[in-house]
């Protein structure tokens, strides 16, 4: 398949994304060959377009193709695969984060945060290392995880931010019964949201403003308007005043985190899910220290991807009402636009 080429999204210079055609990738030893079926695009993409993350080299140089929300279909196996559990034809969600697989944090399962980020052994593909806004890519085999026919290419896109969310529940250990506050109902808010309520919560409320609230309120959370009034208050008053068990900030707004601390009971636990691209605020540590709140930071979705993926198939968490926008692969500018404007909680990509 040498000198073949394919089309492929690609950001020339900050703020310069152009459909092109350019070679197509060759799996290498242990590598597979993927043709992609739907690719989403994130707010993570839209600073990277605009060089939002050019200091973390993010990406590494240009011209380069994004693209990390994504799933497709086996079309090739590498060298050093034959006899494992894949073959052309599959259809797969792809992980990417790509740990050495050698260090202590990689050994111990936390690939998420390998000590080789930013050296060669480490990819983070659609970051470092290129993405998949584009007809194919290659992965290494151990990146990939079978779909079931229950869950579409559109809906395997969504695993990637799914995963996060059940990476956030797990590392927060989310008892059954327990009340649940999500900040933001975007993307990972609303998956937030369901993955709660699969894992036991008895009550998820959402608080954000307009028609993402409405989403939230459709998909089965109770819902605080933060235009209406002071949230944490709101909360306080929907729990007895004692606040919930576990926060999840998923808007990425350091303002945000104050009201999530505020929102959590005595002895309850935070976590942080949204990025706030290097933006501060002050905290008081007694709120932490005198109420014993534990704060956590959430990065990526390691071992993730299967449980996500079985609670999208057994229709524990719903995707159709947030696939509202996909197009194809010409149509980026589009997606991107209405990503921006808020209009589309994922635009989906179909090359
Ligand atoms: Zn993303
Ligand atoms: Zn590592």
């Amino acid at each position: 398949m040498s000198g073949t080429t394919m089309r492929a999204v690609v950001l020339r210079g900050w703020d310069d994304l152009a459909v092109e055609e350019v070679p197509r990738p060759e799996p290498g030893p242990g590598e597979v060959l993927l043709r992609v079926g739907a690719c989403g695009i994130c707010g993570t993409d839209l600073k990277m377009v605009s060089g939002g993350f050019e200091k973390r080299g993010w990406p590494p140089s240009l011209p380069f193709v994004m693209g990390h929300e994504w799933a497709g279909e086996v079309v090739e196996l590498g060298p050093g695969l034959e006899g494992i559990d894949l073959a052309p034809g599959d259809r797969v969600a792809a992980e990417n984060h790509a740990g050495c697989g050698v260090c202590p944090n990689c050994k111990a399962g936390r690939y998420n945060l390998c000590y080789q980020a930013g050296q060669p052994g480490h990819r983070l593909y659609g970051h470092t290392a290129q993405g998949a806004l584009a007809e194919y890519a290659v992965r290494p085999a151990r990146l990939l995880y079978r779909l079931p026919p229950e869950v579409s290419d559109e809906a395997g896109a969504l695993v990637n931010q799914g995963a996060l969310t059940v990476h956030a529940v797990r590392r927060t250990g989310l008892d059954p019964g327990s009340t649940v506050a999500v900040f933001g109902p975007g993307l990972l808010g609303l998956m937030t949201a369901q993955v709660a309520r699969a894992s036991g919560a008895s009550r998820v409320i959402v608080v954000g403003r307009g028609v993402r609230l409405e989403l939230a309120r459709e998909l089965g959370a109770e819902t605080v308007d933060y235009e209406q009034g002071d949230p944490v208050e709101a909360i306080r008053e929907l729990t007895g005043g004692r606040g919930v068990d576990r926060v999840y900030e998923c808007a990425g707004s350091p303002e945000v985190v104050v009201q999530a601390i505020g929102a959590t009971r005595r002895g309850g636990r935070v976590a942080l899910l949204g990025l706030s691209g290097g933006k501060t605020v002050a905290l008081s540590p007694d709120a932490l220290t005198i109420d014993e709140i534990d704060l956590m930071g959430i990065r990526s979705s390691p071992n993730a991807y299967p449980a996500m993926i079985a609670l999208i198939a057994s229709g524990a968490v719903r995707t159709e009402p947030l696939l509202t926008h996909v197009y194809p692969l010409e149509q980026i500018g589009e997606a991107f636009g209405a990503f921006a404007r808020r209009e589309a909680i994922r635009p989906i990509l179909k090359p």
